[in-house]
Order: C-alpha cells, then sequence, then structure tokens
C-alpha cells in the first residue's frame, strides 16, 4: 500500500514511518520541520520504499500531488507541545485547522482514507475517569492560550466527523494520549524527555505544581501499532478512538522514578504553573483513556510497562550525547 504521513520527520511520524516500510509499505512523507527533524528519518532515506518532500501541506499543489498517489492518509502534522501552544497561539490555531481543512478537502476528491489524529486534550477539564470517547468536552475560557490547541483539534474532529456523514469520505479519528520514548524532545515542554535531561545533566528536575496531577504514558511503538491495525478496520471508519495506556502516575512519582533510575543527584523542585507557562494555566489534574472502545476492536494491549519506557528514553538520551 502506499501511505501519506504528515508530520513524518516528527517524533511519532518518524516511528510511524518505520513501523509501515518495515511492513513492506511505500511511504511517503511530506514535513516544514516546523518542530519535525531530519535527523529522525535519516536512517530511512536508503530505503527505495521511503520517499519525502519538506514542505507545509499548506503548499496545496504538493499535498494534493502526494494525496493523489496514496491509498491512505496518516495526517499527523500540526502545532504540538503545551509550550509551544501557549506561546504561538496564532500558529497553532491556523495549523491545525486549515492544515486538517486542506487534507480532508484533497482526500476527497478520490474518497482516500484519511486518518485524523486528534489529542486527549480536548477532553479538557472533564472528571469523568476515565475519559471515553462519547464523553462531554469541558473547555476553558479562551483568554488561555492553552485551550486553542484543544479547541482547534475538536474542530478538526467535527470537520473530518463531518466529511464521513456528508460526504461518506472514509475518516477515522483518534485521540492520543500522552505517548512518549525515543526522539521525542523537551523543547516543546514534553515532560518525560524534559525530566530524563535534567536527571542526566544532574540539573532541577522541574515538577510544575506540587505534581500530584497524573498521567498515563504510552510507548510510541504501541501507539504506531495501535494506529495501524485500526487504519484496518472497516469498522473503524466514521469513528473516535483513544489510543494510550490507562496506566496512570503522578508527576511527582514520574520525577522520582526518572532520578531513582538515572541514580541521578540531580533535585526535585517546584515551579509554580504561572512560571512555567502563563499566569492563570490550568492543568488537568488527572487524565486517563477509557480504552475499551480500542481494544474491543484491535485487542490493543500495551507492550512495555513504565521502567522500560522510562529506559528507552534514557538510552536515547544516552546515545545522543555519545554520537
Ligand atoms: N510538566 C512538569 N515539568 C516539566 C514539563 C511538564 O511538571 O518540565 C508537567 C505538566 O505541567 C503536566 C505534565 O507534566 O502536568 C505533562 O506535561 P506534558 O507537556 O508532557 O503533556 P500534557 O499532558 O500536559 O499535554
Amino acid at each position: 500500500m502506499k501511505v501519506l504521513i504528515t508530520g513524518g520527520t516528527g517524533f511519532i511520524g518518524s516511528h510511524l514511518s518505520e513501523y509501515l516500510l518495515e511492513q513492506d509499505h511505500q511511504v511517503f512523507v511530506i514535513d516544514d520541520l516546523s518542530t519535525g527533524k531530519i535527523e529522525n528519518i535519516l536512517h530511512l532515506k536508503a530505503n527505495p520504499n521511503f520517499h519525502y518532500t519538506i514542505d507545509t501541506i499548506m503548499n496545496v499543489p504538493v499535498t494534493a500531488e502526494l494525496v493523489d498517489r496514496c491509498d491512505v492518509v496518516f495526517h499527523l502534522a500540526a502545532a504540538v507541545g503545551v509550550k509551544l501552544i501557549v506561546e504561538s497561539p496564532v500558529r497553532t490555531i491556523e495549523t491545525n485547522i486549515k492544515g486538517t481543512e486542506i487534507i480532508l478537502e484533497l482526500a476527497n476528491k478520490k474518497k482516500k482514507k484519511v486518518v485524523i489524529t486528534s489529542t486527549s486534550e480536548v477532553y479538557g477539564k472533564g472528571k469523568n475517569i476515565p475519559f471515553s470517547e462519547n464523553e462531554d468536552l469541558v473547555m476553558g475560557p479562551t483568554h488561555l492560550g492553552r485551550w486553542s490547541y484543544a479547541c482547534s483539534k475538536a474542530i478538526d474532529e467535527f470537520l473530518s466527523l463531518a466529511y464521513w456523514h456528508e460526504k461518506r469520505l472514509p475518516v477515522i479519528v483518534v485521540r492520543l494520549f500522552n505517548t512518549v520514548g525515543p526522539r521525542q524532545v523537551g523543547r516543546y515542554g514534553m515532560v518525560l524527555p524534559t525530566f530524563v535531561k535534567q536527571a542526566l545533566s544532574g540539573k532541577s528536575i522541574t515538577v510544575f505544581g506540587d505534581g500530584s496531577q497524573s498521567r498515563c504514558f504510552a510507548h510510541v511503538s504501541d501507539v504506531v501499532w495501535a494506529l495501524t491495525r485500526l487504519s484496518e478496520k472497516e469498522e473503524a471508519l466514521g469513528k473516535v478512538f483513544n489510543i494510550g495506556s490507562n496506566e496512570e502516575i503522578t508527576i511527582l512519582e514520574l520525577a522520582k522514578k526518572v532520578k531513582s533510575i538515572t541514580a541521578s543527584k540531580s533535585e526535585i523542585v517546584f515551579v509554580p504553573y504561572d512560571e512555567a507557562y502563563e499566569e492563570g494555566f490550568e492543568d488537568m489534574p488527572r487524565r486517563v483513556p477509557d480504552l475499551s472502545r480500542i481494544q474491543s476492536l484491535i485487542g490493543h494491549q500495551p507492550s512495555k510497562d513504565l521502567e522500560q519506557i522510562v529506559q528507552s528514553v534514557i538510552d536515547y538520551q544516552v546515545s545522543l550525547v555519545r554520537t
């Protein structure tokens, strides 16, 4: 099969490219390198089934050509990372909404299947843990930049499902929960690569707030596996799926775990949210997916526990220092 991955040089996109090549698919990537990195795909360039274009998906003629060539599109190109989102809200909103509009419109011309990657951020301040796909989405006020990301992704979801209902475009919407692993960088605010980098360099490990907020971390290899299996299922069309892990850990416990696995002397410090992000920043106290819908369709079970996940991030960062 011929597969187009938008955002294919990013953290998740590059792992998806690698996995699909291993499955003997032809992979086409488009990425503007805004947050992706060419280093993430260097090892794939020699593969004759791998093709990449460095350009933005907003360049419609280029994107149209790629969509036409492929059988399925994994749309991963998006503004990512809470830090980036808070700092560059215009870019976030425009990239997420315009980019998805373009992909859906182009895919619709020849009814190409599209997997739209949304985010667990859309559950916002919802309190019904675990979050299931039909849950209400509870957003915060518009003056807080963080919510622009959740709302822009919710619009993407509405538009995708509208294309399915009104035009019978085959779409699948996935809400990715916290995904971690090699190649993820802390530059855009993600917690695990940040903690690992701090621990390895002996710098303070910065826990935002009091560290009682919790998350569930899935390894990117499990996420990529789930994305691929879902894309093959006829029953997934027109539906929304949570993808992630439901093994919950508080951020303070995570900091302690990273410190202990790396045998680091770093101290753990607490940074108020206002200082870490923006004044009035609202964090989610808990975020746990209900995985029953995806499990009943593809039997998704995580292959790695949290220790192994943390270790894989450490190994990656150590390998970067060595090269
Ligand atoms: N966080 C932290 N220290 C950091 C970066 C993040 O304590 O250096 C916290 C952040 O406030 C949030 C959690 O870790 O509560 C997960 O943050 P991330 O940005 O990785 O993902 P989110 O779940 O917020 O999208």
